[in-house]
């Protein structure tokens, strides 16, 4: 009854609740595959489309058991623009110190080999969790958390990041705009009386992506996204490379 630390029972009881309200929208699709030519392109062109990211979560196997109960697995609840991922049914409550907590937060699917939380910098304010930014999977020595679902709970060690902003793109996306794998790139949003410039977009190419940027909600705040006139993505050039040979 005195738990100094997490009350399980009160915690379990909020993310039944939570879970039971929970409706769970992200991501957006169009679709319009035509064969012969690149995923995503349209009319023989690239077709740039910029995605905000809300705070989610990645899991294990068996994390997904551990929370939803043995024998469970993710159920795709919407399919995400990239092939194959999706929007599971499932969410999680992520607690952080002193028993700030965030609710329904989503998990993305397919599972994985390590379990993370991204968020944006705001929401690891409000866990109080000082999360860096990485790219996906580089976790090492991050922060950890607990989550909560409605058969158990799992204590993260580490996986807490923010993600860091970066495109997906198949080959011939990368070669129309003379980029590949693991380059840097910048995306230029107009938007009225708040554009932003968003460097450091890092490229992750492969076969079958599509172009699209992935940044969080407080990147797709700052610059009005919903209200842009324009996005344009372009190669971080001129000056020094910095490639490190
Ligand atoms: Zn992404």
């Amino acid at each position: 009854m005195n738990n100094p630390t997490i009350d399980r029972n009160q915690i379990e009881s909020m993310v039944r609740a939570a879970i039971r309200g929970a409706s769970g929208a992200t991501g957006q699709c169009t679709g319009a595959a035509v064969a012969d030519q690149p995923p995503g392109w349209v009319d023989g062109k690239p077709n740039l489309r910029v995605s905000i990211s809300a705070r989610h979560c990645h899991l294990t196997d068996e994390h997904v058991e551990t929370l939803f109960g043995p024998g469970s697995v993710l159920e795709p609840e919407k399919d995400l623009y990239q092939d194959g991922f999706y929007a599971a049914k499932q969410t999680v409550m992520v607690v952080g110190p002193r028993r700030r907590m965030l609710p329904n937060v989503r998990v993305l699917g397919p599972t994985r080999g390590a379990s993370q939380v991204e968020l944006a910098f705001t929401d690891s304010i409000s866990l109080g969790i000082d999360a860096p930014v990485r790219h996906s999977g580089k976790i090492d020595g991050t922060p950890g958390c607990v989550l909560v679902g409605p058969a158990g709970t799992v204590q993260l060690d580490q996986g807490v990041i923010r993600a860091a902003r970066h495109v997906h793109m198949n080959f011939a996306d990368a070669e129309h705009f003379g980029v590949q794998n693991g380059d840097m790139m910048n995306l230029i949003v107009r938007s009225p009386d708040c554009g932003v410039v968003f460097e450091d977009v890092l490229v992750r190419a492969d076969e079958a992506a599509k172009l699209e940027v992935h940044i969080d909600t407080d990147e797709g705040n700052a610059c009005h996204l919903d209200a842009a006139t324009e996005i344009k993505l372009v190669r971080q050039g001129g000056g020094a490379c910095g490639c490190g040979g």
